[in-house]
């Protein structure tokens, strides 16, 4: 195997060399200038060199002019392997000073090899002459040496100035790329809270109604057992006694209670999920219903017209009507007739519609809680009632787009109001 020393005081060069010439079946010595080549090859002469010209300590065109010198290095064919720019002057210098070759970089990887094959094949065949240094004084040596290398140098400096600006290109290029990760990362930073926030939003209000919906179920199951423990008590006292008595008739209330706590809780349950269709209401014609479906005497029920026109759904306006006009004749106090009046005033583009009665009022510290399901704030004997009536209609207002809120004192009466967008085009007066 062929024993190759390089010279190159690039790593990177040295690396690429060594792989490119072992793998064509080289044995490869490297050295990083010419002074440690010229002890290498003096301690073990290799079969051929290849060196680059600019290097610390010793350049190329000294370790030849050495090389070629030395008698027992002198046959070893010398080849340079040189910077992509090389002055014609420099290969007939290289060549004088006794070089076999002067390669140009880069070469193909195949035509180095090649050459440098060619080059010690007719060395070893005899085809290849020694060169001879020629037989030049030390001056001229020198001058032509100083000349060669300031071209050297001078393709040297503009090629460290090329690169310095590709490396300025670069890294200005580096610092846009990093400026638009830093930015995108910015992006992605917003984007992950404003995405965290909405997750705990969400969380918050999914928590919410899971205990809404947990003390739901637990009034619905305790206040659908208490009549439904009457009916199996009384059954049960029947079958024990046969003394039926007025059993029937009490089985008979608890059993149209609980029909009543059903088919109210269905009311509201249905309002979640019924469909909305907005039209324009005349709310006389609301009134009207209400008034016939509750069977209100003429005397105890004052409509000031004309109420107006909302914008909303006519059987969701119904029920919400109907149970705060109910509301208004069942709390009445003891031994007084039911004195309710209706009527409505415009805000801009709202209506709203006042419900006033003169019965038992309503103290401040239960205006809030009078709106939940099943909640009452008397006796079913005093006043019937399953406690939905006020939770129907705030979820009715709520999903006709308006709002409800009351006025009352306790012992004077309670106005209760709902509003809600008016239709267009539409007046009303109080
Ligand atoms: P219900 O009428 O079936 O008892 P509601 O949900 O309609 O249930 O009303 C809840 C509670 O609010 C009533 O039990 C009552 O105590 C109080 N309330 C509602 N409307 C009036 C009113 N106009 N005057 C006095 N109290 C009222």
């Amino acid at each position: 195997m062929k024993r190759l020393l390089v010279v190159d005081d690039n790593e990177q060069n040295l690396y690429l060399l060594r792989v490119l010439l072992e793998g064509s079946g080289f044995e490869v010595a490297a050295a990083g200038n010419g002074a440690v080549a010229l002890e290498m090859g003096r301690r073990d002469p290799p079969d051929m060199v290849i060196t680059d010209v600019l290097m610390p300590v010793m350049d190329g065109f000294t370790l030849c002019r050495r090389w070629k010198a030395d008698k027992r290095l002198t046959r070893i064919p010398f080849v340079f392997y040189t910077a992509t720019y090389t002055d014609p002057k420099d290969e007939e210098f290289a060549l004088n000073l006794g070089a076999e070759k002067f390669i140009v970089k880069p070469a193909e990887p195949e035509r180095l090899v090649e050459t440098l094959k060619d080059v010690y094949e007719r060395f070893e065949s005899g085809r290849l002459f020694p060169a001879r240094p020629a037989e030049e004084d030390e001056q001229v040596y020198l001058r032509e040496y100083n000349e060669a290398l300031i071209r050297k140098l001078e393709d040297k400096m503009l090629q460290l100035e090329e690169s310095n600006a590709k490396l300025n290109r670069t890294v200005a290029g580096l610092e846009t790329e990093v400026a638009r990760r830093h930015q995108a990362e910015v992006e992605l930073r917003r984007l992950n809270e404003a995405l965290e926030e909405r997750v705990s939003e969400r969380t918050a209000i999914l928590t919410e109604m899971n205990q809404a919906l947990e003390a739901f179920a637990f009034t619905v199951s305790h206040d659908l057992r208490t009549p439904l423990r009457v009916i199996q008590m009384l059954a049960e006292s029947i079958e024990a006694s046969q003394k039926i008595g007025d059993t029937p008739a009490t089985i008979l209330t608890a059993a149209k209670q609980m029909d009543q706590l059903i088919q109210d809780l269905l009311a509201y349950t249905r309002l979640n999920r019924a469909n909305i269709r907005f039209e324009p209401v005349p709310l006389s014609s609301v009134l009207a219903d209400c008034r016939a479906r509750l069977r209100i005497p003429d005397g105890q029920l004052q409509v000031n017209e004309p109420l107006g026109k909302v914008l909303g759904d006519y059987l969701t306006l119904l029920q919400v009507v109907e149970n705060l006009l109910s509301n208004a004749i069942k709390f009445t106090k003891p031994g007084e007739l039911p004195r309710v009046r209706v009527w409505s005033n415009c805000d801009k583009d709202r209506i709203r519609l006042w419900v006033e009665d003169h019965g038992i009022g309503i103290s401040d510290e239960d205006r809030e809680r009078i709106f939940n399901v099943f909640e009452r704030l008397h006796s079913p004997e005093r006043y019937p009632g399953t406690g939905v009536g006020l939770a129907i209609v705030r979820k009715g207002v709520e999903r006709l787009g308006g709002q409800v809120g009351l006025e009352s004192k306790p012992g004077e009466g309670s106005r209760f109001w709902i509003d809600l967008p008016g239709a267009p085009s539409e007046g009303t007066s109080p």
